[in-house]
Formats: C-alpha cells, structure tokens, sequence
C-alpha cells in the first residue's frame, strides 16, 4: 500500500478512534519525533497542565525539531517553570463572572456556558487550564434558567475546554434548549476541535448543526498556518454549506506566529476559505506561560505591516482581555 493509501484510510477512522491517537505520554512522543537525549532533557515529564496532543498535528511537527511551532504550542518544557507575579491561575476574571457553576456572565447581550472541560488538546498557553471546573452536576439545567431569566441575552456562547467534546445528542438537547428561550437568537461556539480532529464535523454532527433554527457561529482558534489543510478546510466548508459563520481567533505568541510572513501568511489563507480572521489576541497572563509572552508594542507594530498587506476584512483586530473590563480593549 502506498504512503497516500495509508493515510487515507487513517484520515477516514471516526473522530472517537482518532481521539485514541492522541500522544500523552511523553516518552511515546519523544520517540515519535525522534528527539535527542538532549532536547529531550529540556521538557517536563509530569506538568500542571497534561500533555495532550492530536496526531494531525503531531504528524505536522518537523521530526527533531523543538524550535516547531507547533510543537511549541503543545509541549510542556523547562520553559513553564518560569514564574512572573504578574501571571496567575486566574488571569481575565472568570471567577469573578461566574454565575452559575458552568455559567460566565461578563458582556451585555452574552452568557457563555462551559459545556466541557474536555479538550482534544492542552494548548501551553491556555487561559483556562488552571480553572476549576464543575464536574460533578450533569446538564445545564441551573445555567439555562439563568439565561431564561435575562432578556437583555441574546447570544449564547459554548466554550470549556472544547464544545465539541460533547457527544452530538447533548450538543442537539443544549441547541434545542437555548433555541426554545425565545431571546436567545445567536449560539457560538468556540471550538479548536477540528484543528486536532477533522473528522469531528461528521455526518452526524452536521444533521445536528442543520437541525438548528438559530444563527450559528464557530470561532475557531488556529495560530499558524502550519495548522491548516485541506483536510480542515473539506470538514469546514460542509459547516459553511449550512449558513455557519466561520471566524478564527490567534493568539500572539513568541515563537510560535510573531512574524509578520507568518501571521499575513495564516490570515490569507483563512480568508481564501471564508474563515474571517476575528481577534489577534494578546496573551491572557496564566501562570506557566511566561515564555510566550510578545511585547504590546511589537505587536502594534505587526498589525500595522499586517494591514499593508491584507485587505481591512482579514486583519484581525489585536485585543487584550483586561479582568472587570466591559468589553474586549482594542489595542
Ligand atoms: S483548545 Fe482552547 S480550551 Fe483547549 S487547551 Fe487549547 S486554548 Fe485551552
């Protein structure tokens, strides 16, 4: 069989059987990617935050190489040690806006439900991996009635960890419940999912999509342009055949994506497949991600090279989120 054969009949195996790929052992990883003792010497064995990496994007990281910008974004290493007091477990104020044990109220016309803390991956940088989730009470019973209660919320976001780590039954009964509240009139869901796995935008899920009479969003979270295929794009364009809104939100991180190439390179190819490029985050301060952290003004300065390259619609706007504040600060 041909390498291109293999990789197909892989490519076609059920989300649920590509989950099971995942890397989260390090040793496993480290032979994957052929690591030498030396580099291998620079990561950490048991981390805060697990190791958790789909095998697409295993599969995109250069062999031997820890200067990968992928691999830099899913691999725990000496790096995470280092210690700011500035960066804390709780770093945009989603204690103080907790509502409900699953329910974040900080904007006006919105609520976000944290319908999972399951991720399909554990992103270095994430802003959420020191949250205590909820993780005894089942359903979204408290938080609905929350929702039901407030008509000044009209849109409803569906965030974790990853939304699409429920099962597509609960996704259907959450989306039937908020369609039935009837000042709910947009859902988003805020989703890195078919970065990992593709293949979660099935069938089944897609009726489950189609089934909704509400305007749906999907923000998705892609860095670099590394991420992308056209194994992504085939999975997105069937959410974009039934009316969903795509858009991506990056997060700017050393290393990883704060070239200007880079960044042009990744908001181009999103606009050539109608995913507009939404927000050029700047890194929320978690503890352990240091490391990542781009200076304010080089990042104003990309954006401004960004905008003489792209057209106005895929320059994405560079924000930060400040705890407490109204809104997202434009920068
Ligand atoms: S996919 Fe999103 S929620 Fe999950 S670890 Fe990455 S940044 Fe966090």
């Amino acid at each position: 069989m041909s390498l291109k054969i293999i990789q197909k009949s892989l490519d076609s195996l059920p989300w649920r059987e590509q989950l099971r790929k995942n890397f989260r052992q390090l040793s496993s990883f480290i032979s994957y990617l052929e690591l030498t003792a030396e580099q291998a010497k620079q990561l950490i064995s048991k981390p805060r935050f697990a190791l958790n990496v789909p095998f697409r994007l295993a599969q995109k990281m250069r062999k031997g190489d820890i200067d990968d910008p992928i691999f830099k974004q899913f691999v725990p290493t000496n790096q995470e040690e280092l210690t700011h007091p500035d960066f804390t477990d709780n770093p945009v104020g989603d204690i103080a806006s907790r509502k409900e044990s699953k329910l974040l109220h900080k904007y006006h016309g919105r609520a976000l439900i944290l319908v999972s803390s399951a991720c399909v991956m554990n992103c270095r940088y994430c802003f959420r991996q020191h949250f205590p989730y909820e993780s005894e009470q089942k359903g979204f019973i408290k938080e609905l009635e929350l929702i039901r209660q407030d008509p000044t919320i009209h849109e409803v976001l569906l965030s974790g960890g990853d939304p699409l780590s429920l099962s597509d039954q609960n996704i259907y009964e959450l989306l039937n419940a908020l369609a039935a509240i009837s000042h709910v009139k947009r859902v988003r869901f805020h989703t890195r999912f078919p970065v990992g796995i593709p293949q979660r935008i099935d069938e089944s899920f897609l009726k489950v999509i189609a089934s909704s009479p509400l305007q749906l969003y999907f923000v998705l979270h892609i860095n670099h342009p590394n991420e992308l295929g056209e194994d992504l794009f085939d999975r997105l364009r069937q959410l974009q055949k039934l009316g969903v809104i795509l858009l991506n939100q990056a997060v700017l991180l050393k290393g990883v994506n704060d070239q200007v190439a880079t960044l042009v390179t990744l908001c181009e190819q999103l606009a050539n497949h109608g995913v507009l490029p939404y927000y050029l985050n700047q890194l929320d301060k978690v503890a352990g991600s240091v490391h990542f952290e781009v200076e304010e003004k080089f990042g104003l300065q990309l954006i401004k090279e960004m905008a003489k390259q792209l057209p106005g619609y895929a320059v994405p706007k560079y924000i930060r989120e400040i705890a407490g504040e109204p809104f997202k600060t434009v920068l």
